[in-house]
Parts: structure tokens; C-alpha cells; sequence
């Protein structure tokens, strides 16, 4: 996609401070700036350093897209906690600021995360063009919106009783345990995003058209939103630079990361993340560790720090979760690879090698699996994941279920630990070269190749970039909305 010529409209593209909403953000608009806009990403001053490097290369091959580092008030905390924001982290301190600069800055739109909870009132009060961003896929909105509507978890006599979610144009059966909190019982809390959402000139999704036409149908035409749909916005890194630094730095050198790969078989290795924010304890790990020795495939494991509780409750680093000589046995039969910390997912995903995705179906990991023509391992943990798993595995068929049956915040212990004989269980299942998973790879590698054509010129998502363009260009700012 090269850079089209005047006249530009002007994005502003305001990012919430952390790992999975932060990510395709900043992707997005430097998609848009692909686009022939002008974006201007609002950030954190170290939020900034994040994503500096591939804005700069951006530039440099002519796109007009900058970063706009908002200036905190003297002795402000600075609400981005290295991509692990939550969303409840609150980041009113950005609010003044904001507003200042807004005086100032009159675009032509601002995407905004709705986790920013208070931008909404200071954006339409300052009569600017509002687009709403949420991370979510169509799926998961249109799951979320019947059950608000219908309440069908209501009807079922315990939390482990299926039910099917009423009016979606696919047969989608859930239990009570795999809904967020803030599903089971009414909360103030999405209804205040909805109306937000409802009062805005639309909704940004990262997705693609025959990814889920049957939703994306639905989410504008029975639930009534307005939405340009453009990704998977992932696509829009290109060369390695982009791709390793995505996020924050890796903790593994790339070439080292590569080179491993390099070395193992078309499709035999397993990687294996859950996401910027999903920690599990010590326990779930071992369980984890002896599942995938016993599957005996090659794998790729990237564990953030873990932590555990110290005898005085403090948080420690804990070091010594693995089996016994795991790791001296990984080292001989270099048979895995583990990453602490930060992996660059993207490089990895797209490899060779890689043959299957044991991943927590966070939206952005759902996408790039997608994107990378990779057959997955649903392991659901929280948020809107339960419901992705039934998007990849149900609909999609392009995965197969490790078996997590409850819903638990990201940051709170498993209850039920899914046991190694699961792990191993679906990693062969995945990997093992039988008829039914090279149908789930056969199905994904269709997907990968669509993905690719939506984005490009002409694709489905490509013209739902550029129609957007053509709106804001035609209709004036003063209006305030679409
Ligand atoms: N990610 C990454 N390296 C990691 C962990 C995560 O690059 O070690 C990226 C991943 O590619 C994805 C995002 O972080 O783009 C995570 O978003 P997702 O929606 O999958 O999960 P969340 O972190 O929001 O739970």
C-alpha cells in the first residue's frame, strides 16, 4: 500500500497504555497513514518509547504519521505499567492534558479506546468526531451483546450447564462458568462503554470480512452498529524490524529465535504464549511443562516472570518452577525453546516451522494465528476468550479445545488446573499429522490467504479503510459526528 496524495484527512488515534489494546492501535493508524491520512498517535511520554522506532521507519518511507507524547502535570504517575495495563487501570491523569492538546489540535477524527473511560464526555463535549476502538472482534460483540440481551446463563441450573446463546446465526453453546463477571450480573461498568459506543460516529474493528461475514452482517445490521471493519492490522508489519520490536523489545534475540526454527521440520513446532497479561501459578506450569514433554513435539514456550506468594504475602520472583532437569534435558534433545518475557510473535508465528498455536485466544494472538495460517490449541482464560474459543474451534473449526472450563481474571490463581494428560493430549491431537488436523491446517491456510487479500488494494478491508477516509473527508469537523 503506497501513500496517496493530498488532500488528507487528519486521525488522531488515542491508544489505551498497555499490551493487547495498545498493540493493533498503533497499528492502525500507521495502517491509515498507508491510507493517505495524516495520524498522530497520543501516548504517554514512555509509553512513546514503546513503538518509537517503527513510527520512524515509517516516516522514513514517506508516511505522514508522528507521535503526539503527552505532557503529564508535575509529580503525575504515569498510568502505562510495561504492557501490563488493565482495564482498570485508570488513566484520568491524561485527562487535562489531553484536553489541552485537543484545544489546540482540531482533526478530522480521534479513535479511541474505550478502557479510556472519561474520554468520551471531554471528546463530545469538545464537538470532535469520535470513533470507538475496542479490541474485539465481531464475534465475541455480537456473543456479548445476546447475552446482555437475552440472559440466557439465567435459565441453566448450575454454572457448568450449557446453554446456547439465542439469535446468532450459529448454534453457540456456552456455560456460566466461562462468562466474565461482568456478564453473569448486571454492571454499570459495559454499559457506560455501549453508550458511549452508541453516541460515537462508529466502531473501528480489527478483523476481516470472511473472517466472520455471518457477524460482521449481524453486528451492522441486527445490532445496528456502524463499523469499518480493516484488519488484521498485524499485516501491516512488514519486515523484520517491525515485526521483532512489536510491543516492546524481545527477550530473545531474533536471529537467535530464527535460527532455532530454522533448524526443525515444516509445521512440527508448537508455540506457545498467552497473551501480554495472563500469568499462571508454579502448579499450571509443571502441568504445562510435563504435557508438552510427553507430546514429544518441538515447541516454543514463552512464560512472562513468574511470581509467587512468599510467606509474608510479598510477590516474588519465582525461579524454580520447572520439572527436574527439564531444562538440561531440553538443552540435549533441543527439543523446546523458552522464552522469559517478551517474544516477537509475530516472526515466529509466520515461520516455517511453526505448525500449531496453543494460545490464550486473546483477540490480537486469535488474528495473528489466523494471519499466519496457523491451527491453534484453545486455552481460554479470561475476558472475551471463552468466547474466540468457539469462534476458532465451532465456527471456524481451525482449532481444538485444551479443555479450560472457567473463567478466571488474568491475574488470579486457576482454580481448576488443566492437567498435563490435556496438554499433551491436544498437542498431539493438533500435531500428530492426522486427517483432522491437516484439515483444521488446510482451513487455516485458506484464512492466512484471505486475511493477506482483504488488506490488500481492493480487499474487503483495504476499501473499509478508505471508505472511512472518503466520510471524514466529506463530511465537515463542526458537525461532530458521521
Ligand atoms: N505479544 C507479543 N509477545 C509476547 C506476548 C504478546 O508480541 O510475548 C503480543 C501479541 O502478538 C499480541 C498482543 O501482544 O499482539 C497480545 O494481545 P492479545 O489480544 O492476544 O492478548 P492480551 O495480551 O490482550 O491478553
Amino acid at each position: 500500500m503506497d501513500s496517496k496524495a493530498a488532500p488528507r484527512v487528519e486521525m488522531l488515534f488515542f491508544p489505551f497504555v498497555g499490551g493487547g489494546h495498545q498493540i493493533p492501535m498503533i497499528d492502525t493508524a500507521r495502517l491509515f497513514a498507508t491510507h493517505g491520512a495524516k495520524s498522530t498517535i497520543i501516548a504517554t511520554p514512555t509509553n512513546a518509547l514503546q513503538f518509537q522506532n517503527s513510527i520512524l521507519r515509517d516516516q522514513q518511507c514517506g508516511h505522514l504519521i508522528s507521535i503526539h507524547a503527552l505532557r503529564l502535570p508535575d509529580g503525575a504517575v504515569s498510568p502505562d505499567t510495561d504492557m501490563s495495563a488493565t482495564p482498570s487501570t485508570d488513566t484520568s491523569v491524561l485527562q487535562e492534558p489531553l484536553r489541552l492538546f485537543l484545544l489546540e489540535n482540531r482533526p478530522d477524527c480521534i479513535v479511541v479506546d474505550g478502557f479510556h473511560r472519561w474520554a468520551a464526555d471531554l471528546i463530545d463535549e469538545l464537538q470532535i468526531r469520535r470513533i470507538v476502538f475496542t479490541g474485539n472482534g465481531c464475534f465475541s460483540r455480537c456473543v456479548t451483546q445476546n447475552i446482555r440481551q437475552y440472559m440466557p446463563h439465567e435459565k441453566v441450573a448450575s454454572d457448568y450447564e450449557p446453554f446456547v446463546v439465542p439469535g446468532l446465526p450459529d448454534r453457540i453453546e456456552l456455560t456460566r462458568s466461562q462468562l466474565p463477571p461482568f456478564a453473569r450480573q448486571k454492571s454499570g461498568l459495559p454499559d457506560k462503554i455501549s453508550k458511549s459506543e452508541e453516541k460515537s460516529a462508529g466502531t473501528l474493528i480489527n478483523s476481516f470480512h470472511e473472517l466472520e461475514p455471518a457477524y460482521v452482517e449481524y453486528f451492522r445490521n441486527e445490532l445496528g452498529k456502524k463499523a469499518w471493519v480493516v484488519g488484521p492490522v498485524s499485516l501491516c508489519n512488514r519486515n523484520v524490524a517491525d515485526k521483532a520490536e512489536r510491543g516492546k523489545r524481545a527477550s530473545i534475540d531474533e536471529q537467535t529465535c530464527l535460527r532455532w526454527l530454522d533448524g526443525k521440520e515444516s509445521d512440527s513446532v508448537v508455540y506457545i504464549s498467552f497473551g501480554s497479561l495472563a500469568r499462571f501459578a508454579p502448579q499450571q506450569l509443571l502441568e504445562i511443562a510435563h504435557g508438552l514433554e510427553a507430546s514429544n513435539h518441538p515447541f516454543i514456550w514463552v512464560v512472562g516472570t513468574i511470581f509467587s506468594k512468599s510467606e509474608g504475602g510479598r510477590e516474588e520472583e519465582e525461579g524454580n518452577w520447572l520439572p527436574c532437569g527439564f531444562e538440561e534435558r531440553l538443552k540435549e534433545s533441543n527439543k523446546g525453546l523458552i522464552i522469559r518475557g517478551w517474544a516477537p510473535q509475530l516472526l515466529i508465528l509466520e515461520h516455517a516451522s511453526v505448525g500449531g498455536f496453543m494460545t490464550h485466544c486473546g483477540w490480537n494472538s486469535t488474528l495473528e494465528g489466523v494471519s499466519s495460517g496457523v491451527p491453534m490449541i484453545t486455552w481460554p482464560v479470561s475476558a472475551e476468550q471463552f468466547y474466540n474459543e468457539k469462534l476458532i474451534t465451532d465456527v471456524l473449526e481451525i482449532g481444538v479445545r485444551v479443555g479450560s472450563v472457567e473463567w478466571m481474571s488474568f491475574n488470579v490463581e486457576k482454580k481448576a488446573l488443566v492437567g498435563m494428560e490435556k496438554v499433551e493430549v491436544a498437542v498431539k491431537r493438533l500435531m500428530g499429522g492426522g486427517d483432522e488436523a491437516m484439515e483444521m491446517r488446510r482451513r487455516a491456510r485458506e484464512l492466512a490467504e484471505k486475511a493477506k487479500r482483504a488488506v490488500e488494494e481492493g480487499g474487503s478491508s483495504y476499501n473499509d479503510a478508505d471508505a472511512l477516509i472518503e466520510e471524514l473527508k466529506l463530511n465537515p469537523v463542526e458537525e461532530g459526528k458521521l
